[in-house]
């Protein structure tokens, strides 16, 4: 299957299911994951429609986003593990940080986020299934953590991340994600402007969905599999 015919299917299932779950119509976002991938996938992809892509590296995605700077609409998220000595190449370059699980982190980004560009889109990462290999913090550091964020001026605090874990039934896939959800929620109660719950990835779009994700993050079901 190629990436165009890939990307169809994928939209076509996100459509699919945000009828089935009643979600409204464009409330899904794609964020098709790049990570490891050559320009030329990526070029393809956009020749596709697709505007919004996600890295993992930040020399990879820093070099890619060079590549092309001349297309201003499309957006780049940081997806990975970002450590506090890489921030300046991330604030300078991505539109996105979704890993964002440190006060330390935000403090530095927002001091290197470039006057000229608009705040950094951040998101905060849960470590919902509570693995001792993810990033992310604990559910109840979350408020606190928001908090903080919300005082740093060149960062736009839009919601929450999470990478669960991997599980094939999805009965078991939904407990994660509606803990996400329910947190998702909390948040937003106490600042309305969040807008963004990122979770759901090739092998649990359709649960994401259904349990309210607005921006699934797809790799290999678009690009194939990675090395
Ligand atoms: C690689 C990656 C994805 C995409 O995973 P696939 O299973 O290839 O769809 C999504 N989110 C994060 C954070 C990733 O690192």
């Amino acid at each position: 299957m190629s990436i165009e015919q890939n990307l169809t299917s994928i939209k076509q299932q996100i459509c699919k299911f945000s009828q089935k779950y009643d979600r409204l119509d464009h409330e899904v976002k794609l964020l098709a994951v790049t990570k490891t991938k050559p320009v030329t996938d990526i070029e393809q992809a956009i020749a596709c429609g697709q505007r919004a892509f996600g890295e993992n590296y930040v020399q990879e995605g820093v070099e890619k986003i060079a590549y092309f700077q001349n297309n201003k609409d499309l957006e780049w998220h940081f997806i990975g593990t970002l450590q506090s000595k890489k921030t300046r190449l991330v604030a300078e370059n991505f539109d996105w940080v979704q890993t964002l699980d440190r006060l330390k982190v935000a403090t530095r980004l927002n001091e290197q986020r470039p006057e000229q560009l608009a705040p950094l889109n951040v998101l905060i990462q849960i470590n919902i299934s509570d693995e001792d290999s993810k990033s992310g913090i604990e559910p109840s550091e979350m408020l606190a953590l928001a908090d903080e964020i919300m005082q740093l001026p060149r960062l736009k605090l839009r919601g929450l991340m999470a990478i669960p874990k991997s599980e094939t039934e999805l009965e078991k896939q939904k407990i994660a994600l509606a803990q996400m959800k329910a947190l998702f929620d909390m948040l937003q109660q106490k600042y309305p402007d969040i807008d963004t719950l990122s979770m759901g990835m090739s092998g649990d779009m359709q649960s994401a969905i259904e349990c309210g994700s607005t921006m699934v993050r797809i790799g290999s079901a678009i690009f194939g599999a990675r090395n």
